[in-house]
C-alpha cells in the first residue's frame, strides 16, 4: 500500500477542507482500504470522519420516516428495522448483505458511495476499460456479471449496493453536506438521482461533488398499504453479491395495485428503476398474467453481452418472486 495521510476531524464543517484535491473520506474501511490495498485507488490522504458524532444515530418520527445517519452500520440498520418492523424489505436487504463481521463495520454511508465489482475495474483498468483498439474489454471479455441495461453507453459495470434499490423503493432520499470557502450547506436528493451512469473513463457514478459528503438517508413513513419486498438471485448461500435483485413496492387499494415502484440491483450501472413493470401492474389486481407482464417488460430493452443473456431469465424470475413475496407478507406500513 502506498503512503498516505490520516487525519480524524471532530466537525463536520473540516471534511472539504481536509480533502483537498486527492484525499478520500474514510468510514468503515471495508472498500476504500481493499481498494487502497490492490493500488486501484491511491488518495494522499484519509479523512476518517467515525468521530463526527451528527452522523451516527438511527430513529424513526411519525411525520418524517427513517432518518438513518451515514455511519449507522448494516448491523445496526437490521436490528433498528427488525424492532421497528416497518420496512420489512430493508431489514432483509440489510440481513442478507454480505457477512455478520462487515455488516458490523460497513456504513450505509459507505454502502451508498462503494465502487463497483467489475473485474476490469478492480484491477486497475478504469471503469470503462478499452483494448489498444479502442474495443471495450467487458464487450469483448468476461462479461458474465456485466449490465445488461443501461449499457447504451461505454459503461457496462453494475451498481454494487443491495441496500440502494431498496431504498430508492421505499422513495428514499439522500443528504448531501459540502462545507467550502462560500459557505457551507445541505442538498438533498431522490436517492435514484445519487446514481449516475458515467459517460466518460474518469466519470464518477455518483452525483457527489468535489468536498461532499453523505450525511443521512431518510426513509419516507410507509403509506399504511403499502407492502415492499426484495428477491435476490445468488449464486450460493455465501457472503458475496447476487447476481440478479428485485425490489418492489406496491401501494394496494383493497385487491388492486395503486402505484408501484419496482427497482432492479445488478443489472444495470445504477439502480435501475423498472418503468415498464410499474407501469404493467398500476391499476391492475395481482394476477399470474399481470406478474408475467410486470417481468416481460423489465427486460423489454435488456442487451444482453456475449455471456450473460441469463441475466434476462434471472430478473424476470426475480421480479415475479419479489411481487409475490411482497404480496403474502402483508403491510408493512404506519398504523
Ligand atoms: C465480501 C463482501 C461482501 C459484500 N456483500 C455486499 C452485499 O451483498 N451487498 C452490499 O450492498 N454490499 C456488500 N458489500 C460491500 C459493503 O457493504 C461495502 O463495502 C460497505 O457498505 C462500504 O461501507 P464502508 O463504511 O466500509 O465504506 P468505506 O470502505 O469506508 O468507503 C467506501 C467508499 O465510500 C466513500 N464514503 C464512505 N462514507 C462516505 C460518506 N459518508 N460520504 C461520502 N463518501 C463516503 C469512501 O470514500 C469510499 O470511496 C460486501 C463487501 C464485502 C467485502
Amino acid at each position: 500500500m502506498r503512503a498516505f495521510e490520516y487525519v480524524s476531524p471532530t466537525r463536520k464543517e473540516q471534511v472539504a477542507t481536509l480533502l483537498g484535491g486527492n484525499g478520500a473520506i474514510l468510514a468503515g474501511g471495508t472498500d476504500l482500504l481493499a481498494l487502497m490495498k490492490d493500488d486501484v485507488v491511491s488518495p494522499a490522504r484519509l479523512v476518517n470522519i467515525k468521530q463526527l458524532s451528527s452522523l451516527r444515530g438511527i430513529s424513526y418520527q411519525p411525520g418524517n420516516g427513517l432518518r438513518i445517519g451515514a455511519l449507522t452500520t448494516i448491523a445496526e440498520l437490521a436490528d433498528a428495522t427488525r424492532d421497528l418492523a416497518m420496512y420489512p424489505a430493508l431489514l432483509e436487504a440489510a440481513n442478507e448483505a454480505a457477512s455478520p463481521q462487515i455488516r458490523n463495520l460497513a456504513t450505509i454511508g459507505g454502502n451508498m458511495c462503494q465502487r463497483p465489482r467489475c473485474w476490469y475495474f478492480r484491477n486497475g483498468m478504469g471503469l470503462m476499460p478499452t483494448a489498444p483498439d479502442g474495443k471495450s474489454m467487458v464487450v469483448e471479455g468476461d462479461n458474465r456479471y456485466a449490465a445488461i441495461l443501461g449499457n447504451f453507453g461505454p459503461a457496462y459495470f453494475v451498481s454494487p449496493s443491495t441496500l440502494a434499490p431498496v431504498l430508492i423503493a421505499y422513495g428514499a432520499k439522500i443528504r448531501l453536506y459540502a462545507a467550502n470557502g462560500s459557505g457551507s450547506g445541505v442538498r438533498e436528493l431522490p436517492l435514484e438521482n445519487f446514481f449516475i451512469i458515467p459517460r466518460m473513463t474518469n466519470g464518477l457514478e455518483h452525483d457527489l461533488k468535489p468536498g461532499e459528503m453523505v450525511i443521512e438517508i431518510v426513509v419516507p413513513p410507509p403509506a399504511q398499504n403499502l407492502r415492499a419486498a426484495t428477491y435476490e438471485v445468488r449464486q450460493r448461500a455465501a457472503f458475496d453479491w447476487p447476481l440478479v435483485q428485485a425490489c418492489v413496492a406496491l401501494e394496494m387499494d383493497g385487491n388492486t395495485v395503486k402505484s408501484a415502484r419496482v427497482v432492479l440491483g445488478q443489472v444495470a450501472p445504477i439502480p435501475w428503476r423498472a418503468l415498464g413493470s410499474e407501469q404493467a401492474l398500476a391499476g391492475n389486481r395481482v394476477t399470474p398474467e399481470t406478474v408475467a407482464e410486470a417481468a416481460k417488460a423489465a427486460v423489454a430493452r435488456a442487451r444482453p453481452l456475449s455471456h450473460n443473456k441469463y441475466k434476462i431469465a434471472l430478473t424476470k424470475v426475480a421480479i415475479r418472486r419479489a411481487i409475490l413475496s411482497a404480496q403474502s407478507a402483508g403491510s408493512g406500513g404506519a398504523a
